[in-house]
C-alpha cells in the first residue's frame, strides 16, 4: 500500500486577473533511473520504491497534478520510450539533449544516456528556435548541456526564451560550476528569459551570485516564499546515502525582473512530509523537489 502523494498548497503571491494568463513553469531533476538504481546508494529508501514501472507513474502524476506550461527536467534516461511520447499525447512539444558522456551508461542494463528535456504546451506556443549547448568551463568542453528554446505566444504573440540546464555535482567543483553558469548566461539574449535547472549549488556559490548580479537582470522565483522575499527555500533536494544526511538548496527557477512578475510558487513541503526516510520515497519519486512557479507578463 503506498502511502498518499504529497500535497502541496501554492502561495498566490499577487491577485489573478483572467486576462494576461500566467505561464506556469516547473522545474524537476526527476532521479535518472539508471543513477538512482545503481549509482546513488539512497540507503533508506527500498529499492522496490525505484521500480521503473510504478515510479513512472509518480513522475507523471506530479506533473500532471500542476500540468505547467513550460516544463524543465534534468536526468531524463527514458525520454523516447516514455516522456516524449506520453507528454506529446497530453499536447506538449518536446526536446531532449543527452549529456556526452552520461554516468548511466557505466550502469548495466541501463537506458542510454540521461540529459536535460524541455516541454512546453504546443497549443500555447509556438517554437521559434532551439539549440542544444554543450557546456564549456574555462575554454574545455564538459559533460554538462543546455537546451536553450525561444517560444513565441500564440495568443499575444509576447517571444520569450527559455533554458533548462544541470551542471556538474558535487563539492570541490564551485568554480568549475560558476564557468559553466557563466558560459550559458553568455548564449542567453536580452529578451525576457526563463533559466531553469539544477545547479548543484548552494545560493552561497559563486554561480548563484554570477546569476543574481548578471546584466541580463535575472531573479529567483523562489525566493518570494521567503518571508522577506529574499531567501532561497532551506532545501529542494534532501537525501541519505552511506555518507550521510544532504538537505540542500540546489535547484532555481530563474526569470527577467523587467518582463515577468511571479503569481504563485508551489510550497516546498514541510520536514514532516518528506518523512524520516527523506527522498526518494514510496511517496515522492525523485530525490529533488518539483518547483513550480506562476510566471505573469508584466
Ligand atoms: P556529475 O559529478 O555531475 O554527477 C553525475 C550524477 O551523479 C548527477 O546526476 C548527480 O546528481 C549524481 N551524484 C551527485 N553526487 C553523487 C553521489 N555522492 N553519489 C552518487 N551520485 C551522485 O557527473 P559528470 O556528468 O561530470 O560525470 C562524472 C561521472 O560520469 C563520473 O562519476 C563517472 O562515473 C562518469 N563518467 C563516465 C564516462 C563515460 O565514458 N561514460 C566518462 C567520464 C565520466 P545530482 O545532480 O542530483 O547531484
Ligand atoms: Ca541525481
Amino acid at each position: 500500500n503506498r502511502p498518499p502523494r504529497l500535497h502541496r498548497d501554492f502561495m498566490m503571491t499577487r491577485a489573478c486577473s483572467l486576462q494576461n494568463a500566467p505561464i506556469r513553469v516547473m522545474q524537476w531533476n526527476i532521479l535518472a533511473q539508471a543513477l538512482g538504481e545503481g549509482k546513488d546508494g539512497f540507503v533508506r529508501c527500498p529499492m522496490e520504491a525505484l521500480n521503473w514501472s510504478e515510479r513512472k507513474y509518480l513522475i507523471l502524476e506530479e506533473i500532471l497534478t500542476y500540468r505547467p506550461d513550460v516544463l524543465c527536467l534534468q536526468e531524463v534516461d527514458h525520454y523516447f520510450d516514455t516522456f516524449q511520447p506520453v507528454l506529446a499525447s497530453l499536447g506538449y512539444q518536446s526536446s531532449f539533449c543527452p549529456k556526452p558522456c552520461s554516468p548511466c551508461l557505466e550502469v548495466h542494463n541501463n537506458n542510454g544516456p540521461d540529459g536535460c528535456a524541455l516541454f512546453f504546451n504546443r497549443r500555447r506556443f509556438q517554437l521559434l528556435h532551439t539549440s542544444h549547448l554543450r557546456l564549456s568551463a574555462m575554454l574545455l568542453k564538459t559533460n554538462q548541456v543546455a537546451i536553450v528554446a525561444t517560444l513565441r505566444c500564440r495568443f499575444t504573440g509576447r517571444v520569450f526564451c527559455v533554458a533548462v540546464t544541470h551542471l556538474k555535482a558535487r563539492s570541490g567543483w564551485e568554480v568549475f560550476r560558476s564557468a559553466q553558469g557563466a558560459h550559458l548566461l553568455q548564449q542567453l539574449y536580452g529578451i525576457p528569459l526563463v533559466v531553469c535547472g539544477d545547479f548543484n549549488a548552494e545560493p552561497s556559490e559563486e554561480v548563484y551570485r554570477r546569476f543574481m548580479t548578471s546584466p541580463l537582470g535575472l531573479d529567483s522565483a523562489y525566493k518570494c516564499l521567503s518571508e522577506d522575499g529574499n531567501t532561497e527555500p532551506p532545501y529542494t533536494t534532501w537525501k541519505i546515502r552511506p555518507s550521510g544526511e544532504s538537505c540542500s538548496t540546489l535547484d532555481y527557477i530563474w526569470y527577467s525582473e523587467r518582463a515577468f512578475q511571479v503569481d504563485a510558487v508551489l510550497k516546498i513541503p514541510s520536514e514532516e512530509q518528506i518523512g524520516p526516510d527523506r527522498l526518494p520515497s514510496y511517496h515522492y519519486p525523485s530525490d529533488h523537489l518539483s518547483l513550480v512557479c506562476d510566471l505573469r507578463f508584466n
